[in-house]
């Protein structure tokens, strides 16, 4: 049998401390555990944690800003703390490369916080949901009722993180501007995702083609701003008073001309005319259903607001 490395968590008493744990009794343990009573086990380390959720009460002081687990530590029921600290680093990298390239006003680094903060409470209340779920299932083990352990785990729908918890995750308020929209409702937000662009949500996958490849949308993605746009809407006046303004470089996008999709403007809630400015980390900044007269200076105001940007204006 080849060697197995693997971390045994074993649930305990508070007052239990590790002289409790001699390694003899967690071989024992871990044999029976994992079913291979006769294998052979050497412990390697043990590590005695305290589970203790909690979210920082500010982010962001003055010149220091916390992420990871520093910001936001979670149960790990839900396997949802490496997670969280990356969404939150990915949120404020571009946003310090705009501050320290002066393409943005300081203030957007607020927007992190404001962004951020309550997608981690949410996560955490969830997580703890989850804790709370596998806690009942054990003692219900515990005391050998076996009965309560497979209605417990019935009733379970979660066991961890879903694709609501993972993609789902939208912002309310921060650099963006909302359109008016009401989110798209879900019966289940944890487990459910249904795909959007309404401002503040994650762009959502499609399959494209571009360059004769067949990409996603997210593949468009990532470096910088990406301005998306519908078969009729021609991004070449934008183009112009965008590069005039001189903020942060944008890609222009449109339907037909630089990437084939069909369903692109249904999955994007735009009509053909329509566009959509999405951020350097793949969330919706601005939406535009449809063409307007002075579509140019809402488009500047749109990305003046989304970085804090006075000198955008001018
Ligand atoms: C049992 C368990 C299971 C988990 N499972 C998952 C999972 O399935 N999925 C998931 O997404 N997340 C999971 N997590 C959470 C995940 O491990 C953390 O969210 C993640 O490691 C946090 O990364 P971090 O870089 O913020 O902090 P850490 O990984 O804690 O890194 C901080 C580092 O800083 C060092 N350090 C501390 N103080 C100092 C100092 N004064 N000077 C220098 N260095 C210092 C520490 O030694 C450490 O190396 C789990 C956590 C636990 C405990």
């Amino acid at each position: 049998m080849p060697t197995i490395f693997g971390r045994c968590i074993i649930f305990c008493n508070p007052a239990r401390n590790r002289k409790d744990f001699p390694s003899d009794r967690l071989q024992t343990m871990i044999r029976a555990a994992s079913g291979l009573p006769a294998e052979p086990v050497e412990v390697l380390s043990v590590v005695p944690w305290v589970m203790s959720p909690k979210v920082a009460r500010r982010y962001r002081i003055d010149r220091t800003f916390l992420v990871g687990d520093a910001a936001a530590r979670l149960s790990p029921a839900g396997g949802m703390g490496l997670n969280t600290g990356l969404q939150s680093a990915h949120n404020l990298a571009w946003k310090l490369a705009c501050v320290i390239n002066g393409q943005a006003g300081d203030s957007l680094l607020d927007t992190y916080q404001e962004e951020r903060r309550d997608a981690a409470l949410w996560a955490m209340e969830n997580t703890n949901r989850n804790a709370n779920e596998i806690f009942s299932v054990v003692a219900s083990a515990m005391e050998n009722n076996w009965d309560k352990v497979r209605d417990l785990i019935a009733q379970s729908r979660r066991r961890g993180a879903g694709l609501g918890q993972d993609l789902g995750i939208a912002y309310s308020r921060g650099a963006l501007l909302p359109d008016g929209s009401e989110p798209m409702p879900v019966d289940d937000p944890i487990n459910d995702y249904k795909p959007s662009a309404r401002p503040g949500s994650r762009a959502p996958h499609l399959w494209i083609e571009r360059h004769g490849r067949k990409i996603s949308t997210l593949d468009l993605l990532g470096t910088q701003f990406v301005f998306l746009t519908g078969k009729d809407c021609s991004p070449a006046e934008l183009e112009k008073s965008a590069s005039a303004a001189g903020a942060c470089p944008i890609v222009f996008l449109q339907n037909g001309r630089d990437f084939a999709a069909d369903g692109f403007e249904e999955l994007y809630g735009i009509f053909s005319g329509g566009a959509v400015l999405v951020r350097p980390d793949g969330y919706v900044g601005a939406r535009w259903t449809e063409p307007s007269p002075n579509f140019t200076e809402q488009f500047q105001s749109a990305f003046a607001l989304i970085l804090r940007n006075t000198l955008q204006r001018k």
